[in-house]
């Protein structure tokens, strides 16, 4: 199995329930999908297959246009946005779409998740920012996302009254996105019970991401 295709395949459909594992969807919504590295085509979810019968070999192969290339089912309602992302922003390697609880209740009020935990200030250097209401079935859910993100540090954008679109180097990437997506969503909606939370200066945010992002975990040997 060393077709970088069948790698993506097995991969994507792996992570796909790792969104199960973190309660981040029920029934057949939520996707992910990867770019194909150097090429104009991507791996995503086929459209209404329950999540215990997907496997690598019911994976769609789509252009970036959102065109099945290789695939038994039609792919996934959401690849005109995956798509979308990807034309337009070449770094990214991976997407991901949820409609996680906590997330969701942010986006349902329109509301961004200020950044007030050092975990928030890691993994997102910033708010999660609330993109703009869209329909699906053009071009507009893909434009939120990358008007929303292009340029900011947050990996995650809540569409409003909608979920949750997450971007990465890769669809690994991605996933861990959504998964501290909803996980700070859900402790900062708990800490609002409680009183107003506290915020963090910009330049300790700013510092605390500049660590994570460049400094945390295990380096490469160079
Ligand atoms: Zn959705």
């Amino acid at each position: 199995m060393s077709d970088p295709i069948d790698l993506l395949r097995q991969q994507v459909s792996d992570l796909h329930q790792e969104l199960v594992r973190y309660n981040l969807v029920v029934w057949t919504a939520g996707n992910v999908s990867a770019r194909v590295p150097g090429e104009d085509l991507m791996v995503i979810k086929p459209s209404g297959v329950p999540y215990d019968e997907l496997s690598p070999g019911s994976m769609i192969l789509c252009d970036l246009d959102g065109t099945v290339v290789e695939g038994d089912h039609a792919p996934s309602s959401d690849t005109a946005a995956h798509a979308y992302v990807y034309r337009h922003l070449p770094e990214v390697g991976g997407v991901v779409h949820t409609h996680s609880t906590y997330a969701c209740a942010w986006a349902a009020r329109g509301e961004a998740v200020p950044c007030v935990l050092t975990a928030m200030a890691d993994e997102f250097g910033a708010e999660i920012p609330v993109g703009p209401f869209a329909l699906i079935g053009d071009d507009s859910i893909g434009r939120g996302i990358v008007e929303t993100l292009r340029g900011h540090r947050s990996p995650a954008v809540l569409m409003k009254s909608h979920g949750v679109f997450t971007i990465g180097k890769d669809a690994r990437a991605a996933v861990k996105a959504a998964v501290m997506c909803e996980d700070v969503a859900r402790t900062v909606h708990v800490s609002r019970q409680l009183g107003e939370p506290l915020p963090i200066a910009q330049a300790d945010i700013d510092s605390l991401n500049f660590r994570y992002q460049n400094v945390y975990g295990q380096q490469p040997a160079r």
